[in-house]
C-alpha cells in the first residue's frame, strides 16, 4: 500500500444495506466504500430472530464475492436491534453460529426508545464486538464492556451522535477502546478519512487519541475477526 492510502484509509464496522433499512444492495455499498477510501467495511443490518438467517446469508454471499474480486475487507454481520435485553446473549450466539463475523448491539441512543438494560446486556456479552451509540453511559459500563472485549462506538450518525460526548468521557476513564462508525443507511452517509477525523475531534478526542481510534483500534478488531475466520476454516477442514 502506498503512503497516501495508509494516511487516508477508512475503517467502518457499522453500515446498513437494503436487507434492513439501508438504500443499497450490499455489493453496491461495498463498491461505493472502496471509492471513498475504505480498507474494511462491516455490513451490519438490523436483525432479530425473524430475519437473522436470511440477513446473514445475503451479506455473506455479497461480501465473499467482493473479497474474491476487489481489494477490500467486507465483513458480514448484524446489528441486534430493540431486543429484550435478556435475549441478547442467546441471539448473539445464534448469529455467530449462522456466520456473522461481526456482531453489534444497537445501544441506548438518545433518539429512540431503546429499552433500558440493553447497554448492560451487551457489555456483559463477550460474543458482541461493538456496543453502538450507547448514549449516556457511566465508567462502570465502559469498564465492563472493555473487560469482555467490546469496542464502544463514536457515531457519525446525525441523531445517535448526540451521545458521543458521554461515550468518550466514560471510555477514556475506563480505558475502553473506541471506534468511529458511520451507521450508513444512504450513500451520502459513507465516511471519508477526513470526515471520520472530524467526527472524532468533535467528540472531544485529542490528536493522539484520534490516531488510536482511527487506526490502531480498527486494526485490532480486524485481527480478532481474522482469528475467528482462521478458527472457522480449520474446523471446516
Ligand atoms: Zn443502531
Ligand atoms: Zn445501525
Amino acid at each position: 500500500m502506498t503512503e497516501t492510502r495508509v494516511e487516508t484509509t477508512v475503517y467502518d464496522f457499522h453500515t446498513h444495506s437494503f436487507h434492513s433499512d439501508g438504500a443499497l444492495l450490499p455489493i453496491e455499498l461495498i463498491r461505493r466504500v472502496i471509492v471513498a477510501g475504505y480498507e474494511a467495511v462491516g455490513i451490519t443490518d438490523h436483525a432479530s430472530p425473524g430475519n437473522l438467517r436470511s440477513v446473514i446469508d445475503a451479506l455473506v454471499a455479497d461480501c465473499r464475492l467482493a473479497e474474491e474480486h476487489w481489494d477490500i475487507r467486507a465483513i458480514p454481520g448484524v446489528e441486534l436491534t430493540h431486543l429484550p435485553p435478556a435475549a441478547i446473549a442467546e441471539i448473539a450466539a445464534e448469529a455467530r453460529r449462522l456466520g456473522a463475523e461481526i456482531i453489534i448491539v444497537h445501544g441506548e441512543t438518545p433518539t429512540e426508545p431503546v429499552i433500558a438494560g440493553t447497554n448492560l446486556a451487551a457489555a456483559r456479552c463477550p460474543e458482541v464486538d461493538i456496543l453502538a451509540h450507547p448514549g449516556a453511559i457511566d465508567v462502570d459500563l465502559a469498564r465492563l464492556a472493555a473487560s469482555n472485549g467490546l469496542h464502544l462506538e463514536i457515531s457519525a450518525h446525525r441523531g445517535h451522535g448526540l451521545g458521543n460526548g458521554s461515550v468518550v468521557a466514560a471510555a477514556r476513564e475506563a480505558g475502553a477502546p473506541l471506534l468511529v462508525n458511520s451507521d450508513t443507511h444512504q450513500p451520502g452517509d459513507i465516511l471519508t478519512f477526513s470526515m471520520a477525523r472530524r467526527v472524532a475531534l468533535n467528540a472531544g478526542l485529542s490528536e493522539e487519541e484520534v490516531e488510536q481510534v482511527l487506526r490502531r483500534n480498527p486494526r485490532h478488531l480486524l485481527e480478532k475477526i481474522d482469528g475467528r475466520r482462521i478458527g472457522r476454516s480449520s474446523i471446516a477442514v
